[in-house]
């Protein structure tokens, strides 16, 4: 029997993921805190805008969520509680702290209710795509049982080992993230400096051995000053004290980490609404200041 998902969280990720599992046949309906967005959904596919989460999980085998940050997901559970039945499961796709995800793990097994902590990479762009990475946490019978749905949203599903194991894979991509995007806006920023026709510039690097995925999809947008979304600033930021928080339990401070939050706390504040090329505005500040 098909899996009926519900899904919570009608956000830039939420909403596409939300429709990829409308065309697999497999959503149920949406909830969404602001209830217009689900009312839209529902008007769009035909499928149900329950007025509470409780609602939606007494209807659903899956509960998909996709909030934002590690309070959220524990105020979800607590509301998602009281409908949820016993042997279905919560797949939550957004990234919070591995601790965060044992928390709600544990709350839901005093309820019979499986959860597994999914969180996912690849934008905006991989949502609407239905490619995203999905790394999850959690029991492989679980993972197993809720795969279609996962299939639905993203193009490689990875087992990385018990609750929690999946947002420490997340956190790593984080880091690397963050390292990413210090290189390839401080080396464009030097390469304009350098007076350096920027469009030949940034075709030639993709073929060679810094060629990545940021500096193609995001290296012609920064150097025009323009930083469409993309991944917001404030949600890396969010996202590297989760790191940093991680790293600490190990006694760690982590130099990109530290670099990083430094640095997206000196950009202007609208800039928390950009993409995070907008640390290419930092970076080119740096080369105009050394003219003055
Ligand atoms: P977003 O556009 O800001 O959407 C956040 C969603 O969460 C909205 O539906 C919001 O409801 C809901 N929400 C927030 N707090 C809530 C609460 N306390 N109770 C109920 N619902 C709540 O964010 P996003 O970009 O979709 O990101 C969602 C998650 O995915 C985050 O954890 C993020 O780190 C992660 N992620 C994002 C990207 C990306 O490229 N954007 C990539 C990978 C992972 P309202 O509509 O009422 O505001």
């Amino acid at each position: 029997m098909a899996l009926r998902v519900g899904f919570v969280g009608l956000g830039a990720m939420g909403l596409p993921m939300a429709r990829n599992l409308h065309r697999a046949g497999l959503l149920a309906g949406s909830w969404n805190r602001t209830a217009a967005k689900a009312e839209a959904l529902a008007a769009e596919t035909g499928t149900t805008a329950y007025p509470t989460p409780a609602a939606l999980a007494a209807e659903c085998d899956l509960v998909v969520s996709c909030v934002s940050a590690d309070e959220d997901l524990l105020a979800l559970v607590t509301a998602l509680l009281p409908g949820l039945r016993a042997g279905s499961a919560v797949a939550d796709c957004s990234t919070v702290a591995a601790a965060t995800a044992r928390t709600a793990a544990a709350m839901l097994a005093e309820a019979g209710v499986d959860f597994l902590d999914c969180p996912v990479s690849g934008g905006t762009e991989g949502a609407v795509a239905g490619t995203l990475s999905i790394m999850a946490g959690g029991d492989a019978a679980v993972l197993e049982r809720v795969r279609p749905a996962l299939e639905a949203m993203g193009r490689s599903i990875t087992h990385m080992g018990p609750v929690g194991a999946g947002q420490a894979a997340k956190a790593t991509n984080q880091i690397m993230v963050a390292g990413i995007n210090q290189a390839v806006t401080e080396a464009l920023a030097f390469g304009q400096a350098q007076g350096l026709p920027m469009d030949r510039l940034i075709a030639a690097l993709e073929q060679g051995a810094a060629g990545n995925w940021f500096l193609g999809k995001r290296g012609r947008t920064m150097i025009r000053g323009e930083f469409p979304l993309g991944f917001k600033v404030a949600l890396h930021a969010k996202d590297l004290e989760i790191c940093r928080r991680m790293a600490a339990e190990l006694g760690v401070k982590l130099p990109v980490v530290e670099m990083t939050l430094l640095h997206y706390a000196r950009l202007p504040a609208a800039s928390a609404d950009e993409d995070i090329s907008a640390l290419f505005r930092l970076k080119s500040d740096m080369f105009s200041a050394s003219d003055d």
